[in-house]
């Protein structure tokens, strides 16, 4: 156990564990606005009782946050036999991405080889591209570098770890995108990836620990972090962890009411699906002097049963709104959630059929009604019958049906530009109602092309990587900040035998 009173805390007091509530601090100890940048000499100093540093575990690799980004940070610094330690604040490990919906955009894996699907990355990364760009997202390079390292993930989590993803053929032979993998049940079955992960890392020797939230940087003497104090999410009593190298993937802040606020005031009225993406790794990385990047954009919304926003990607549904007007593509796990908002239209239904229920994904659509029987109206043998189920006039929802129909009949959603599935619904008709919420947020962190965590002069510092929905790079989802980890996994590898051999 190493005990010095030398070294310093950063960022404590802005991160409070028990309540789980959170605020940001200034010097003077009051609150400051949550995207306020701190001094690289601000140690935060709202908690006063603060009990002097001592390590009661040391790795080489501290990787804080166990989402999809930190469990694959972890790969490659424990293939290198590397000591590595992941820690997160809740009990249960996996964060959002374990109950994410598990559509990945991915092109050119071996998975997708094996399927016959014989688009390659490259050749995909132009339609992506534009969607990034479409998107907002700024950096299009890094997102290249992410997107064209997906593949590569993936090929590692099968054939290293036993990750599980569904055969694209089941879907893509229905008429579904090729350039999307699902796990191995298909939506909402994000276990199937994660839980091999997990096992695989921990028979490769990486250890976990759950229910600690980190709260605060320490660093040595000469200014460098070397380890991070946890808080303990029930008892607030302290755990200091040493490490060479810590990789701070806490997710993004959907969650955090006060960042969501200050950064996208817009959408601080929309309910937000997850509790846990608190922004902590952002305003950790802050008081350490870390540059914050484009929190202020808005990220795209989705349903509140997520799973349902991805049911037009794999087979036939039309969204209406209140009135009976459809007003948003359903091939898009966003689009209805976004124009929802954009126009004041409170909330939608979901209408699907045979069609759907009996496709690829006839689990999660069990599974979703199921659970939300009383969100749900149906079965309906006709459109009129269906208006009454949704208490609208029959002619509104039959002037929709009809006009949705004579899209289908030209090939072409000439009102919405949907390509997927542009299908007529057959009876029994059912209906879902859903509200829109917000899920992820964009920006973060500035890192940068390895993930090192960057100043506000844009030099790395020191010991510090960040990725996955935490960085300003994160770009899209599951996919992406999985290679994100893959991508810092491996330049901390190095980094750690550079310094070694130096020595
Ligand atoms: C409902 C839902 C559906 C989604 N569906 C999709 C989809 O279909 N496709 C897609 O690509 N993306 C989807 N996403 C987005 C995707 O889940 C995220 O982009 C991705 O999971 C982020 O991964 P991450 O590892 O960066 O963060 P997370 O998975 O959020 O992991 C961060 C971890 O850090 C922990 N943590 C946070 N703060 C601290 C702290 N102070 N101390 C210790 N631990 C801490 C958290 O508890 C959490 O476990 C969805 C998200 C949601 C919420």
């Amino acid at each position: 156990m190493e005990r010095r009173a030398f070294f310093k805390l950063i960022g404590a007091g802005a991160v409070i564990a028990a309540g789980g509530a959170m605020t940001a601090c200034s010097s003077s100890g009051g609150l400051a606005s949550p995207l306020a940048p701190a001094s690289s000499t601000d140690e935060g100093p709202c908690v006063a009782d603060d009990p002097e540093v001592s390590f009661s575990s040391e790795a080489d690799v501290l990787v804080v946050g166990s989402g999809i980004a930190g469990l694959s940070a972890a790969m490659a610094p424990l293939e290198a036999h590397r000591s590595v330690m992941i820690v997160d604040k809740l009990e249960l490990l996996g964060g959002e991405s374990y109950s994410a919906t598990g559509v990945m955009y991915v092109s050119g894996s071996a998975l997708q080889k094996r399927a016959g699907i014989a688009t390659t990355t490259e050749q995909a990364w132009d339609a992506r591209k534009q969607a990034y760009a479409d998107a907002g997202i700024v950096d299009l390079d890094f997102a290249k570098r992410l997107f064209t390292t997906a593949p590569e993930w993936v090929d590692h989590l099968v054939d290293d770890y036993g990750a599980q993803f569904e055969d694209p053929s089941d879907y893509v032979k229905a008429g579904a995108s090729e350039g999307m993998l699902l796990p191995k049940r298909g939506l909402g079955d994000m276990e199937s990836v994660m839980t091999p992960l997990r096992d695989g890392l921990s028979a490769k020797g990486a250890s976990f620990s759950t229910g600690l939230v980190a709260s605060a940087f320490v660093v040595d003497e000469s200014g460098a972090v070397c380890g991070v104090r946890f808080r303990d999410a029930k008892s607030n009593a302290v755990t200091d962890v040493g490490a060479r190298v810590v990789v701070v993937a806490t997710g993004g802040f959907a969650s955090s009411q006060p960042l969501v606020h200050a950064n996208v005031p817009s959408q601080e009225r929309i309910g937000c699906y997850t509790t846990a993406s608190m922004g902590e790794g952002q305003l950790l990385c802050a008081h350490l002097g870390g540059q914050l990047a484009d929190m202020n954009k808005p990220a795209p919304l989705t349903s509140d049963l997520p799973q349902a926003a991805a049911w037009g990607l794999f087979g036939p549904v039309l969204i209406v709104d209140a009135l009976g007007r459809r007003f948003a593509r359903e091939d898009d796990m966003n689009a209805a959630a976004d124009a929802c908002v954009a126009d004041d239209r409170g909330y939608w239904w979901t209408v699907f059929g045979k069609g759907l229920s009996s496709g690829a994904q006839a689990r999660s659509i069990a599974q979703v009604t199921t659970k939300n029987a009383k969100r749900m109206v149906g079965p309906f043998d006709d459109v009129e019958a269906l208006a009454g189920g949704l208490g609208l006039p029959a002619d509104a929802l039959k002037a929709t049906f009809d006009g949705y129909g004579a899209l289908v009949d030209a090939g072409k959603d000439a009102d919405f530009g949907r390509t997927a599935f542009l299908q007529k619904i057959e009876p029994p008709y059912y209906a879902l109602k859903q509200f829109p919420v917000r899920y992820k947020t964009r920006g973060g962190v500035r890192t940068d092309a390895e993930g090192r965590l960057l100043n506000a002069a844009g030099s790395a510092i020191a010991n510090v990587y960040a990725c996955g929905s935490v960085a300003a790079g994160s770009v899209e989802g599951l996919a992406t900040n999985g290679a994100f980890g893959l991508i810092v996994g491996r330049a901390v590898a190095k980094a750690l035998d550079e310094r070694d051999a130096e020595k």
